[in-house]
């Protein structure tokens, strides 16, 4: 079982569960976007049985009409055994979420993954006419470069600041640059992307930027945030009428992701402690 504290950044360890918070986040007019948590599997047993699984929660997503998007991280489904693999799960994830309406997006891990993500991105965004989305961070200088090539294909874009630490010589690293890439990344998209913007931030100004772009472009966008980050916040936008979409990971490998959210940010250690104090 998934102790109090922890559980607020997941969705629980089940598809049920996951599927279950969704429906309680629907509720509230916020959709979801679940993630199986699990990565970098070098071995193609535990990498096919995650594609499965993703199968099984997009038939559970259908059968239970919630609004749920599904998001992939390439490395959990083959991209570290072999090109091959990731792209014969990814194409049956894809036809699973094609079949049964549900959106399938592509996480964007280190810089050496961009292009292969990129590439099956465009094959399957070409191919379903827009059933599935890519991520792309701020934090890489080629992302500007990357955003015209994706901004005539179907399909949506998150943009986020990036997870990982990426080379100096590849990518802007003071916070102040990545944040500048950002704006200027979510300028270009406003402009340039008919079929929406994906805004991946928890950051108010980005937010609050994000919204001035589509009052002046009319470009449709949404807002994504991470379950148990700033959810008053998604709720309000909610409320204004703002599509926002939870990331809600969940799964049996909740442990390293709580302690990578926990080391993310003091406020949220303040958080735990505040948990296990007041428990
Ligand atoms: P930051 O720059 O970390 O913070 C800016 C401001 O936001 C803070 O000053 C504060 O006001 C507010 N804020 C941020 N965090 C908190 C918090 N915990 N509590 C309260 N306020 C807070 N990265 C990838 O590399 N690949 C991916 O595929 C990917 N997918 C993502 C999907 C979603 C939906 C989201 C939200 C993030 C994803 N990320 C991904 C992570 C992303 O790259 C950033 O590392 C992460 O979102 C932190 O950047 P930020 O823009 O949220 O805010």
């Amino acid at each position: 079982m998934i102790p109090p504290i922890a559980n607020n950044f997941v969705a629980g360890e089940t598809a049920e569960e996951a599927v279950d918070h969704v429906a309680s986040l629907n509720r509230r007019d916020v959709s979801g976007i679940l993630n199986l948590l699990g990565e970098h599997y070098t071995e193609r047993a535990p990498a096919d049985a995650d594609a499965d699984a993703y199968v099984s929660l997009i038939e559970d997503i259908a059968a239970r009409d919630v609004d749920a998007a599904v998001s992939v991280k390439p490395s959990q489904i083959g991209l570290d055994v072999s090109e091959a693999v990731f792209a014969e799960n990814l194409s049956r994830i894809v036809e699973a979420g094609s079949a049964a309406d549900v959106f399938v997006w592509i996480d964007m891990e280190d810089h050496e993954t961009t292009d292969v993500t990129l590439d099956a991105f465009e094959t399957h965004a070409r191919e379903t006419d827009g059933t599935v989305g890519v991520c792309v961070q701020a934090n890489l200088e080629r992302t500007r470069t990357d955003l015209e090539r994706l901004a005539p294909l179907p399909g949506k874009v998150r943009l986020v600041k990036g997870a990982y630490d990426e080379p100096p010589a590849i990518a802007h690293t003071e916070k102040s640059a990545v944040d500048a890439a950002y704006r200027d990344c979510l300028e270009y998209m406003f402009a340039s992307f008919e079929d929406g913007v994906g805004v991946g931030s928890h950051d108010p100004a980005m937010v609050s930027h994000a919204k001035s772009l589509h009052e002046e472009h009319g470009t449709p966008y949404e807002v994504q945030m991470l379950t148990g980050v700033r959810e008053s916040a998604q709720f309000e936008l909610a409320a204004e009428g703002i599509p926002v979409y939870q990331y809600a990971p969940y799964g049996t490998k909740w442990l390293s992701y709580f302690y990578r959210r926990i080391r993310e940010r003091k406020e949220n250690a303040l958080f735990a402690l505040r948990a296990v104090v007041g428990s």
